[in-house]
């Protein structure tokens, strides 16, 4: 009998733990893709990018979130651009907090497609940009709706990380670049980046610079996937990828990047939401609930 006793509360105390974990609505989510994609290509200097901005700011007031945007502005190629970085705080009084970061911009040429002539073309950017920003959007909703009982959330959206030249890392992420340099006050306690999650074939290596500088957090995430059940989460080490995290580690924050870089679509027209899933939305967004709502 106390056996069986025991087994019911132990069951209980399961049940109850798992009710503290809201469910990511991975059909909302892929809405939030589908709906960035539909704008058009999103790169700086186009009107498009800027109703992108507009998209995301008008999602987190609705959430509730206190939003800045952060102006800059930079020269590629001689040319002036300005970048807006976007910077969302849910419970800003809560001291321990943790950063989510996406870059919002797609790359203006579709410079890996075979055909040269299309270099020059604009992509739409489903799974490289849209697949982040979409997995922040549905946290910032639930997030809003239910307060962690440990940390406050900061999510960044960057402006600028798409428009750099194959080998030369200083000419990528110029967004969280600038958000870096200008970073004053707290850092927070975990960083984390995603970036290219969306692929329908999801398989995702420790990043080589995230394992690296910060390998508590990149086993946290890694175990916590792996005991959600989701074997997307390699237990391998990858390649080093120059991405938003980088910026941020070079200022001593605890930053890691969330990445499939197997992607055959990447930079390229073919990079459209019928190349990524819900589901893989699901799995990182599932997994960074199970990191935010943890006591
Ligand atoms: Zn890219």
């Amino acid at each position: 009998m106390i056996k069986y006793i025991s087994l019911i509360f132990i069951s209980l105390v399961i049940i109850s733990c798992q009710d503290t974990i809201p469910e990511f609505n991975k059909e909302e989510a892929f809405t939030f893709l589908e709906e960035q994609c539909n704008l058009g290509p999103r790169y700086p200097g186009s009107d498009e990018i800027v109703l992108c901005r507009n998209y995301i700011i008008s999602a987190l007031n609705q959430y509730g979130a206190s939003v800045e945007e952060q102006y800059f502005s930079v020269i590629i190629n001689d040319t002036e651009f300005e970048g807006v970085n976007i910077i969302a705080k849910f419970y800003p009084r809560m001291s321990r907090r943790i950063l989510l970061g996406a870059h919002y911009d797609t790359r203006p040429w579709a410079d890996k497609e075979e055909d040269i002539s299309l270099h020059d073309t604009p992509i739409i950017g489903a799974n490289d940009a849209a697949s982040g920003v979409a997995v922040l959007l549905e946290l910032a909703s639930i997030i809003s709706k239910k307060q962690p009982e440990q940390f406050g959330i900061d999510l960044v959206f960057f402006d600028l990380e798409d428009m750099g030249t194959y080998q030369k890392n200083e000419t990528w992420c110029l967004g969280s670049e600038h958000f870096a340099k200008n970073y004053t006050g707290e850092k927070p306690e975990k960083a984390i980046i995603v970036d290219m999650i969306g692929d329908k074939d999801l398989e995702i290596n420790m990043e080589y610079s995230s394992y690296h500088n910060s390998p508590a957090l990149v086993n946290e995430i890694w175990e916590t996937g792996k005991n959600l059940g989701f074997s997307e989460f390699k237990q391998r080490i990858g390649n080093k990828i120059y991405d938003d995290h980088y910026p941020l580690i070079k200022i001593g924050i605890n930053a890691i990047d969330i990445i499939d870089f197997d992607y055959p679509y990447w930079h390229t027209l073919a990079d459209t939401p019928d190349k990524c899933s819900s589901q893989s939305l699901y799995i990182v967004g599932q997994t960074l609930l199970k990191i935010i709502y943890s006591d």
